[in-house]
């Protein structure tokens, strides 16, 4: 087993991880901007050593400064978390030339699912159903135009190299088209520096369900069921639950089997989340695979009772995966993204001093938070501070609690998501469990 981990992130992640490598008895060392002085991953962590300036550029995207750093304190392994340089095939290999661990899967099983056009041809030759498109990428509007004649009006054009919701266009008849091709291409080249796009159905009105995976690195690879992530705003999770009201255990069975086959003809290893559409007939179709922990991974681990950061870990040094056969989902879990921002206007992020903040308790409910009374949010970075994470008997009970949780949980100084998530989870369409990914939008 390792002796000490590096965690090569910040904010509550950070922590996560360093409850993890905690409970493992191994020794941690917190990598930190000069905004996050006073951020508690730096404070529970065993070392901490500053990386840089503020923008991430500078410091938790700066590769020389973080192998600096955990060459400096002796790490001999890397947990990258989400984000940042946790989907960066290069950092992977550099760490591994370098001696290091990084907890995670291959460069090349980065690589391999990286790019979506690519993803897409490994997943349909490995027999895993994929959204009807383009059999790699499309160069020109007319071939945009034919391909989508082919399968069928309204498509979706998206970039190859696409990620967090940017270079994806709708184009719902042949004019339509012609635009969100030049948009979507130009917004790839910008937002990537890869212009590459290519053509997809577009389903009207599916559901996000999600399949958490995990293989070692002795050919074992298993399923941990499903998350629902159809709560959405502009292709960002707000809530995420588990199990799904869509799924019963013969759809669970087949997705998981779908997901299984998707990391397996990669040979993957470690965390991983296969993402699908699901369509209203039960047909479901992958997306791509997240080659990384998740933000919402906490759900799974209320109703399968497993530590999938500790199973990272173990995996990572060489164990054997400790189940090898999918676990029961035992009750209802549901996650509340708490963001610093205003939902009033327009989501914009609200960063400042939290002057007041209690964090609810009671049975069944996790907080996974970096913040406290006084601390500040810095503007650089994402705007989560918090996670509600809520365990109960049935959904029902786990709604009731979450909703109650968000009463009780006192945030004061900036603006937070708060008021909405109650809004989203007292919604009678939210509460039938009857939502598809364009719930938030018809609020
Ligand atoms: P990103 O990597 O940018 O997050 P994804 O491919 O994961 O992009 O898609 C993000 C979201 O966009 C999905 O959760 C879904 O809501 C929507 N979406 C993506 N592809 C389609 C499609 N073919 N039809 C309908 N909605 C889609």
């Amino acid at each position: 087993m390792f002796e000490k981990i590096l965690i090569a992130n910040r904010g509550e992640v950070a922590l996560r991880v360093i409850r993890a490598c905690r409970e493992l008895g191994i020794r941690t060392v917190a990598v930190y901007s000069e905004a996050d002085r006073d951020s508690l991953h730096v404070r529970f962590s065993d070392e901490d050593i500053c990386i840089g300036a503020p923008p991430a550029r500078d410091s938790y995207l700066n590769i020389p400064r973080i192998l600096a750093a955990a060459e400096i304190t002796g790490a001999d392994a890397i947990h990258p978390g989400y984000g940042f340089l946790a989907e960066n095939a290069e950092f992977a290999e550099i760490c591994e030339r370098s001696g290091l661990v990084f907890i995670g899967p291959t460069a090349d099983q980065i690589r391999k699912m990286g790019n979506k056009a690519e993803a897409r041809r490994t997943m349909d030759a490995a027999g895993v159903p994929i959204v009807p498109g383009s059999n790699g990428p499309v160069d020109d509007e007319d071939e945009a135009v034919e391909e989508a004649r082919r399968i069928g009006f309204p498509v979706i054009i998206k970039a190859s190299s696409g990620g967090g919701g940017k270079g994806m266009r709708l184009g719902e008849d042949e004019e339509g088209l012609r635009r969100a091709f030049v948009m979507a291409r130009n917004e790839a080249k910008a937002a990537f520096d890869d212009p590459t796009v290519y053509v997809e159905k577009y389903i009207s009105r599916p559901r996000h369900v999600e399949i958490q995976v995990m293989g070692d690195k002795h050919g074992n690879i298993v399923h941990y069921g499903e998350r629902d992530c159809s709560v959405q705003r502009r292709h960002q999770k707000l809530v995420e639950e588990s199990p799904s009201p869509a799924l019963d255990a013969e759809l669970r069975g087949e997705m998981g089997d779908a997901a299984v086959l998707a990391g397996a003809s990669i040979d993957y290893s470690n965390a991983g989340t296969v993402e699908f559409l699901l369509d209203e007939d039960r047909s479901f179709f992958f997306m791509e695979m997240n080659t990384r922990i998740q933000v919402e991974h906490p759900v799974t681990e209320a109703v399968t009772a497993v530590d999938l950061v500790k199973e990272q870990i173990r995996v990572a040094a060489g164990e054997e995966l400790t189940l090898r056969e999918p676990p029961a989902l035992r009750g209802h879990a549901i996650e509340c993204r708490i963001n610093a921002e205003d939902p009033e206007h327009g989501f914009r992020p609200s960063p400042g001093t939290i002057t007041a903040f209690h964090a609810p308790g009671g049975p069944g409910v996790r907080i996974d938070t970096h913040v406290y009374a006084g601390y500040h949010v810095p503007p650089y970075y994402d705007s989560l501070i918090a996670k509600l994470v809520v365990r109960a008997n049935d959904r029902p009970e786990a709604l009731s609690r979450a909703y109650h949780a968000l009463e009780e949980f006192i945030v004061e100084g900036i603006h937070t998501t708060i008021p909405f998530l109650q809004t989203v989870l007292s919604h009678p369409d939210f509460e039938a469990g009857n939502v598809d990914t364009h719930f938030i939008e018809h609020l």
